[in-house]
């Protein structure tokens, strides 16, 4: 995957709350390009499986069990030096500690309802695209 793309998650708090279209429109207006996405409800293996890194941490059942409380929204983005970006256009895990404009100081509720994942790696991104998307299904660059 090229390093100009990022996997992003909106998580199902905000994907349920009917702001899906508002965090798109806020990342498309800020220079990212929709390249794939798809809606669907992760399994509890699946969501296990996507945040193994966690597994252990205090958080991790609670955090495995928002993740599959209802449909999700995984995406490919598309932007020059993506990872980080999306990392800044996000803001940080709490929404009280989130940057004014972030996606998550807008629209996230708590640090664990926090509205939107993005990778924090290059190598992540590509784990994570590959976890939710074939090669063909993401525009070709
Ligand atoms: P991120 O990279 O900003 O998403 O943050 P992390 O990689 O540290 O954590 C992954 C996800 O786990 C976060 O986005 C939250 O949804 C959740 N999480 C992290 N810390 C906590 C916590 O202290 N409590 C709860 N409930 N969830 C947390």
């Amino acid at each position: 995957m090229p390093s100009n793309r990022t996997l992003t998650i909106i998580k199902p708090d905000a994907f349920g709350a009917g702001k899906a279209g508002k965090i798109i429109a806020h990342l498309e207006q800020g220079g990212f390009r929709l390249v794939a996405a798809r809606v669907m409800q992760l399994s509890g293996a699946q969501a296990g499986e996507f945040y193994a890194i966690h597994k252990g941490r205090p958080f991790y059942s609670e955090l495995v069990e928002f993740m599959t409380s209802g449909e999700c929204m995984p995406m490919i983005l598309e932007k020059d030096g993506a990872v980080a970006a999306l990392r800044e256009a996000i803001g940080a895990t709490d929404p009280a500690e989130a940057d004014a404009g972030t996606v998550r100081k807008l629209y996230a509720e708590s640090k664990g309802r926090n509205a939107i994942h993005a990778s924090d790696s290059d190598e992540n991104a590509e784990r994570e695209s590959r976890f939710f998307f074939a090669e063909s299904e993401a525009i070709r660059g």
